[in-house]
């Protein structure tokens, strides 16, 4: 049987085979690798499957020292054993990056490091569209929780609220009020 393993730099494709050696002298056994990525995909656990099968079926092939490419008879027995994609490569990539708008903390994911780009939604928004500095998205650490933005302001309560309840007529709420005024500028006095 191969070795199997993980390989987290294996990104262009979901798995790799790599042949043994048959010298006398060191031989080396077949090896499968799987990209790591992979168990990290909602539907992994089918992607890993077909993977290790599809690698598999290269193994099996190179065995036998039969040509171990993706010739007929590997398309044949891949059909057989019920793998059904001919290259499983999935097309969600790794997300390695982060980065967030400073204006109104989207989170945008980036497989490659970006330079010098800002939110378009916001630049849109505040700034007729052009570049500004002020939404230069930041890098950010990809496991730290998205900052949550401040909650609304609460509308301030009207001050004249308990009056009005109190289903007061408009000039009594007048008078009382001109009562407060008076009692807060003797309190302003020294
Ligand atoms: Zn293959
Ligand atoms: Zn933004």
């Amino acid at each position: 049987m191969p070795k199997l393993s993980w390989n987290s730099r294996l990104s262009s494709s979901a798995g790799r085979f790599c042949p043994g050696s048959r010298r006398l002298i060191m031989p080396r056994g077949a090896h499968i690798e799987v990209a790591t990525y992979l168990r990290d995909l909602s539907d992994g656990e089918m992607h890993i499957r077909d993977t290790v099968l599809h690698e598999m079926i290269h193994y099996f092939l190179w065995h036998q020292k039969k040509p171990y490419g993706h010739t007929a008879e590997f398309k044949g027995i891949l059909k057989k054993v019920g793998a059904k994609r001919y290259n499983t490569v999935p097309k969600v990539r790794p997300v390695k990056h982060w980065y967030e708008c400073p204006g109104c903390l989207k989170r945008i994911p980036a497989r490659r490091r970006i330079r010098n780009s800002a939110c378009a939604g916001c630049c849109e928004m505040h700034n007729c569209g052009k570049f500004t500095d002020r939404f230069r998205l930041r890098l950010v650490d990809a496991n730290s929780q998205p900052a949550t933005p401040p909650p609304p302001k609460k509308p301030t309560a009207n001050p004249m609220a308990p009056l009005v309840e109190q289903r007061l007529p408009p000039h009594e709420v007048i008078r009382r009020l001109e009562e407060l005024r008076e009692i807060l500028k003797s309190r302003a006095r020294p």
